[in-house]
């Protein structure tokens, strides 16, 4: 069989969100991210170790679904939010008949949500309401969301003012006090007539450089897989496990002459007569073609393990690697990231960011569970 595996560490996923909770007030709660299949962990693999948190966030209302069953069969009782809300009237209905939570970002939604009312008690009656703050993504601006949060309130809608950083991974980006003092100012504004709203601001950035702005929920996705948040610190250094390793094995060996050239275009031509490895992935189980001067970590025999550099070009179903001086077999094991190298050292190498790393992995690769 072909061995290109992605391994789940389940202890990694729940030490990451007892990290992120540890930064936390005990009143603040913890919506874990699990939209895109768990950033590409598997859902049925990432929920059992995070289910400590108190909510889990998804974009669309087939995830909603999927993590709802997954939880049913895990017996643990916790709300799903469709961070996007919904995106049709059919189903704004099929939300209150689930009980998912929702968010509301655009007029539409909210006339669903005011034509339709869920039962009193339905978690669907806490409105997520999106608070557009300076991204210019998702939700109303500061005089709309007045407006919203009035007629919803009086609706009978409990409220969650929310709003989403843009620039949360660099402390000292000036928006950051932009969103903040908007956000600031809807929630106090809101509170005069709605006394019992709560507030959520943060992603995995703003948990770790926002310490003052954690308010009620915060929404942690990549610092639970263990990526990095930020721009100028390493997850390592955060304190972050990585939850992921990306292993296959190397496939054949061939001893090749100076000047000879390796791969599709040969771009890469040997200096000397050398050993090259080849190892069983490729782009077509997510790993990212475009990497530049990326190494991979291989497995000699004698358990000792070695950094190497990719060669030539990523391929579909394979790469190259230069194992010269190493007694090392085919079968051995390699690592495309894990502990090292980590994800973000390849994301950055591929210029790119962890999180589409960890999503456009494929189904090829095997998951299990660590
Ligand atoms: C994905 C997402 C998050 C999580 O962001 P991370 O940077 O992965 O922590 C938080 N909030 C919203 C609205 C999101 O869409």
């Amino acid at each position: 069989m072909r061995n290109t595996t992605i391994t789940i560490d389940s202890q990694a996923l729940t030490h990451n969100l007892a990290l992120i909770k540890s930064k936390l007030a005990s009143t603040t709660k913890v919506m874990a991210m699990v939209k895109a299949d768990a950033y590409g962990h598997g859902i049925a693999h990432a929920l059992p170790p995070l289910q400590d948190a108190d909510a889990f966030g998804v974009a669309c209302m087939s995830e909603a679904l999927q993590v709802k069953a997954c939880l049913q069969q895990l017996s643990i009782d916790r709300p799903v939010v469709l961070i996007e809300g919904v995106f049709s009237h059919d189903e704004w209905q099929l939300a209150i008949q689930q009980g998912f939570g929702c968010v509301i970002h655009q007029q539409q939604q909210l006339d669903w949500a005011l034509a339709n009312q869920p039962a009193s008690g339905s978690f669907t009656q806490t409105i997520w309401l999106k608070h557009n703050t300076g991204m210019n993504r998702l939700g109303f601006d500061d005089e709309q969301i007045i407006t919203a949060a009035q007629a919803l309130n009086e609706a009978g809608y409990r409220l969650i003012l929310t709003s989403h950083f843009a620039c949360a991974d660099d402390v000292s980006h000036p928006l950051n006090k932009q969103q903040i003092d908007r956000f600031g100012q809807a929630l106090k504004h809101i509170r005069q007539f709605a006394p019992q709203t709560l507030a959520s601001l943060c992603n995995s950035a703003g948990i770790f450089n926002f310490a003052n702005e954690h308010h009620d929920w915060v929404r942690a996705g990549i610092a639970l897989y263990g990526g990095t948040p930020l721009a100028n610190q390493s997850a390592s250094h955060l304190g972050l496990r990585p939850a992921m390793t990306l292993t296959a094995q190397l496939i054949a060996t061939h001893d090749i002459k100076a000047e000879e050239a390796v791969g599709y275009g040969s771009i890469w031509q040997a200096n000397q007569d050398q050993r090259i490895g080849v190892v069983s992935i490729g782009y077509g189980d997510g790993y990212p073609r475009v990497v530049k001067n990326a190494q991979v970590k291989l497995q000699d025999n004698h358990q000792h393990w070695h950094l190497r550099p990719i060669i030539g070009r990523v391929a579909m179903d394979m790469l190259m690697v230069d194992i010269d001086g190493l007694d090392i077999d085919v079968g051995n094991a390699v690592i495309l990231w894990g502990d090292a190298p980590h994800i973000d050292d390849i994301a950055s190498q591929a210029g790119t960011i962890g999180y589409e790393l960890m999503c456009r992995l494929t189904q090829r690769p095997i998951r299990v569970v660590r």
